[in-house]
């Protein structure tokens, strides 16, 4: 009786109540309709989420203008205050957060506890911490001072995928409202969850009204009129290629910078000098998130001296990761996050089999399992000009080609249309240098993978993004740089 009394717009997931409505002005909003919100886990429905239009798009960039001006001229000091208290506010909801965000995109509850939810709360500490460091060069020109500075730049619209909904979201969100800019979120809509409960962390502490919105819905429905609306200052967006383009021309009409985190079908490249458990290691990583990382590196490149022992070790670390139930401490690779999602990674194996690949080992659906559990595959004998090798899968699913030469090896490394990340594996120095001096990518790890500092520049080169984000490079691009010339 009690679930048939709560009201329609509260969902009830992991034992956490989620409002399912819009964010706006610093209120709750319904819309006329609303879609299904389900768990990868076991395809239940969690929710019924507001379903936004123009119409809600437009209330939240009115609401983001109309707060502009007040946080605009709101002291760093404060906004940074405001920021740690965001931060407190996610670790002391850090277990609802990771439990909600694990129903809804299915990724693994352990990860989400111990590396994504305190890193949320990192990227709201580190930029306000960045804020109150931000340098500002006094340079002389015969006398004359120039101060630089970073004025607010507007409302701007966030948009974010579903593959690590509130860890991307924060990304933006903690820049953009550091730099003095109001912010509309617009989450994934098969993880549109976290989102809403962040609204309620802002607004617990105390978060002026309007300076943070969630609107909720369809890309086409409401993230295509938040990207064309004239009074939005910045875009950033994270997701896929042909979504960019769209975005791309909307920004462009109204001449909204933009910056774009793409996609990517980063190589690993690894040298016969190599330590081969290490870039074995590094390889299995890759089926984290089952494969759902933009930074993924799915190509692996083997010197072909070595590639048989390298594939045999890869193949037994492959055979020891536990599929299953992503809330279980003992899985490590959970569910896809959609029926549509799981069909598309398949399609591109199977189009890739019949092209004359070969599954060193998965090759399809967990039949065991069931549900939307996909297995860990290899494949090999694939060309480099083949699907399989230039498009993104976002599953786990890897490639293995090998090379004779450093040159080859850079080649093929370089050789599609994204250029988001790359791995070396190798153990001469020289080498690490040299190859990654030519690869084309925004990050390049060496004997490493993942390890991120948000000081550094991230983004992608060519159809992987255009800009970088993090450290005061978030800053240039959210904020309106300013000299100021001054005579003697
Ligand atoms: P997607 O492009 O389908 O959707 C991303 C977001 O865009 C969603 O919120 C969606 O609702 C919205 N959207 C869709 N159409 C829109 C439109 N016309 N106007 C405005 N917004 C619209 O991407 P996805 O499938 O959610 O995410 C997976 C992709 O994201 C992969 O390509 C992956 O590589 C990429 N990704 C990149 C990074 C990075 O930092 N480079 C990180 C994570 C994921």
């Amino acid at each position: 009786a009690a679930a048939a009394e709560a009201p329609p717009h509260l969902a009830t997931v992991a034992g956490v109540p989620v409002d399912t409505r819009h964010w706006i002005g610093g209120r709750r909003v319904a819309s006329a309709d609303t879609f299904a919100d389900h768990s990868p886990i076991d395809g239940a429905e969690l929710a019924r989420i507001a379903r936004g239009t123009a119409a809600e798009a437009d209330a939240a960039v009115a609401a983001a203008t109309a707060a502009f001006p007040g946080w605009a001229a709101t002291s760093p000091a404060e906004r940074a205050r405001l920021l740690h208290a965001i931060a407190d506010g996610v670790e002391a909801r850090l277990e609802e957060l990771a439990a909600v965000e694990t129903a809804d995109n299915g990724a693994l509850l352990r990860s989400h506890r111990r590396g994504v939810m305190p890193r949320v709360a990192h990227n709201f500490r580190f930029f306000a911490d960045r804020l109150l460091a931000l340098g500002h060069p006094a340079l002389d020109t015969r006398g004359h001072t120039n101060r630089v500075s970073w004025d607010p730049a507007g409302p701007s619209v966030l948009i974010t995928p579903w593959n690590a909904p509130l860890m991307l979201a924060t990304w933006k969100v903690a820049p953009a409202l550091a730099a003095g800019n109001t912010v509309v979120l617009k989450p994934a809509e098969w993880s549109p969850l976290t989102a809403s409960l962040l609204a309620d962390i802002a607004a617990a502490a105390g978060l002026p009204d309007g300076v943070l919105g969630v609107v909720q819905g369809l890309g086409a429905e409401v993230g295509a009129p938040l990207t064309a609306h004239p009074g939005v200052r910045r875009i950033s967006f994270t997701g896929s290629v042909p979504t960019a383009r769209r975005i791309a021309e909307a920004a462009g009409r109204n001449l909204t910078p933009v910056s774009l985190e793409l996609g990517g079908k980063s190589p690993l490249l690894v040298f016969a000098d190599a330590d081969l458990d290490l870039a074995a290691d590094l390889a299995v990583e890759q089926y984290d998130n089952a494969g759902q990382v933009c930074l993924a590196a799915t190509r692996l490149l083997v010197e072909s001296s070595v590639a048989e022992e390298f594939t045999a070790r890869l193949a037994a670390r492959a055979a020891a990761l536990r599929q299953g139930d992503p809330r279980a401490e003992t899985t490590d690779v959970g569910p896809i996050i959609h029926p549509r999602q799981l069909e598309r990674i398949d399609g591109f194996v199977r189009r890739a089999l019949a092209a004359g690949a070969r599954a060193v080992f998965g090759g399809g659906p967990n039949e065991e399992l069931g549900g939307l559990h996909y297995r860990p595959t290899l494949l090999t004998d694939v060309r480099q000009d083949s699907e399989i090798v230039q498009e993104e899968v976002f599953g786990p699913v890897l490639t293995l080609q090998t090379f004779d030469t450093e040159e080859e090896a850079v080649a093929l490394a370089n050789g599609t249309r994204f250029g988001l990340a790359a791995t070396v594996a190798t153990g001469d120095r020289a080498r690490a240098d040299r190859v990654a001096d030519r690869l084309v990518a925004g990050t390049v790890w060496v004997n490493c993978f993942f390890v991120r500092d948000l000081r550094a520049p991230f983004g992608g080169s060519r159809e992987s993004g255009i800009g970088r984000e993090g450290g005061d490079w978030s800053f240039d691009f959210y904020g309106d740089l300013r000299n100021t010339v001054t005579a003697p």
